[in-house]
């Protein structure tokens, strides 16, 4: 058995020996949740010129501290509306976002202040210089880096794109997918569903998942147990994927033709990994494409896919983070005897912070997943006692 990091490092070395992908320049609408394959620099200093923080009068420090008499407004200035100089001894109404004319250097809320029947205003606190001011470039500076290379691109990225005035920028080209199921026990739902079938669960999810990552994605349906039938579809898949990934038929059964069909077709590598549910994984090429076979048990599809196949298509797409996010916890359960492979638990996190396990962790259970939040990571071989910390991985950080 190989373990699960080594596994990783060569899933993640055979994604970077991979040519570089091609990249499209799409406009911001297109951009969320594609990788930046150029970094993207400021522009411009944001904010662009100094404004206030507030509703209220913008004035001289010194004018406002030292006068005893309320001072004259002598302009209005909205947001996106410059005023002029600022003629001493007066102030001027400013709203928040408008520019802060030349000559003062202070902001006072007008919560802070009192207009008397002649509409001149009394400051009832004492004024800093700077206050309620957002600087110039207090953000952002001109040519200062906003998106590095390699960045997944966040709803907050495209803001922030769009905040320096750039509305458009280069994307890596989503890697191609294909996926199927295979068995002669699966059906589709809408058919009936006879004596020792099962519905087709793994496509549906497997797709999901793949589109998650950015991936565009091909539907290459079910493959029957049938040898000729199976060479021949994965033949056809390699000529228009980057990725072939299959579920089920790579453990040790007979009926499993897909290893016969991709080592006649190409190189097969059958690689026992020591995680928990997921042990069986197949991994190969047919021609210009990769392929990966995961186990057909659903949650050993799901648990393959996001810590294996999930790091290899963002590896491959230059994507600087791989790996998904995680966060240690306290547990509040006991796994006194654990696995000799490093187990993937299904569980949240529940009201006082602490780590919980699903009840039904058996790889078949797909509810399991959907009834949980995360994935809770024990070490290979390590008991774990409460209150110990484990490595929670939320499937928010999969999406
Ligand atoms: P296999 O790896 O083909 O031996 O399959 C292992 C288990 O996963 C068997 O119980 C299969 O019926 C089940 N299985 C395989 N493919 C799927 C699928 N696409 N959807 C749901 N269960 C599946
Ligand atoms: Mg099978």
């Amino acid at each position: 058995m190989r373990s699960f990091d080594e596994t990783l490092a060569m899933l993640l070395d055979a994604a970077r020996e991979r040519p570089v992908r091609p990249s499209v320049v799409v406009d911001l609408d297109q951009a969320l949740g594609r990788i930046a394959a150029a970094p993207v620099a400021s522009a411009i200093d944001v904010p662009a010129y100094d404004n206030s923080q507030m509703d209220g009068y913008a004035g001289r420090v010194s004018d406002i501290n030292l006068s005893t008499a309320p001072l004259p407004v002598s302009q209005r200035i909205a947001a996106g509306h410059p005023g002029s100089p600022l003629a001493p001894g007066t102030v001027a109404r400013i709203f928040t976002g408008a520019p802060i004319p030349e000559g003062a250097n202070a902001v006072v809320m007008q919560e802070q202040t009192t207009v008397d029947e002649d509409g001149r205003i009394t400051f009832t606190a004492p004024v800093e210089p700077g206050q309620n001011i957002r600087p110039r470039a207090g953000d952002l500076k001109q040519g200062q880096i906003v998106i590095a290379q390699g960045q997944r691109l966040s709803a907050a990225d495209l803001g922030l794109c769009a905040s320096v005035g750039v509305g458009r920028l280069a994307v890596v080209s989503p890697m191609v997918v294909g996926v199927c199921s295979s068995g002669d026990e699966i059906r589709q739902p809408g058919e009936r569903l006879g004596a020792g079938q099962i519905f087709d669960s793994n496509r549906p999810m497997i797709l999901g998942l793949a589109q998650a990552v950015g991936c565009e994605v091909i539907d290459l349906g079910c493959l029957p147990d049938r040898a000729d039938v199976t060479r021949q579809k994965l033949a056809d898949a390699a000529q228009v994927c980057d990725l072939i990934i299959t579920c089920g038929g790579v453990s040790v059964g007979e009926e499993d033709h897909i290893k016969a069909a991709v080592a006649a077709l190409g190189t097969l590598d059958l690689w026992k990994i020591a995680i928990k549910p997921g042990k069986p994984f197949a991994f190969g090429r047919i021609n210009q494409a990769v392929f990966m076979g995961l186990p057909g048990n659903p949650v050993a599809a799901w648990v393959t896919f996001v810590m294996l196949v999930r790091p290899y298509i963002l590896a491959a797409c230059g994507a600087e983070r791989v790996t998904p996010h995680s966060v240690p916890l306290p547990a509040d359960f006991d796994w006194p005897t654990p696995d000799a492979r490093q187990e993937y638990l299904r569980g949240w996190v529940n009201a006082r912070g602490c780590l919980e396990v699903h009840a039904r962790q058996n790889s078949g259970v797909l509810s399991s997943v959907t009834e949980s939040s995360g994935l809770i990571e024990i070490p290979a071989g390590v008991p774990h006692r409460r209150g110990a910390l484990l490595r929670f991985i939320p499937y928010s950080a999969l999406i």
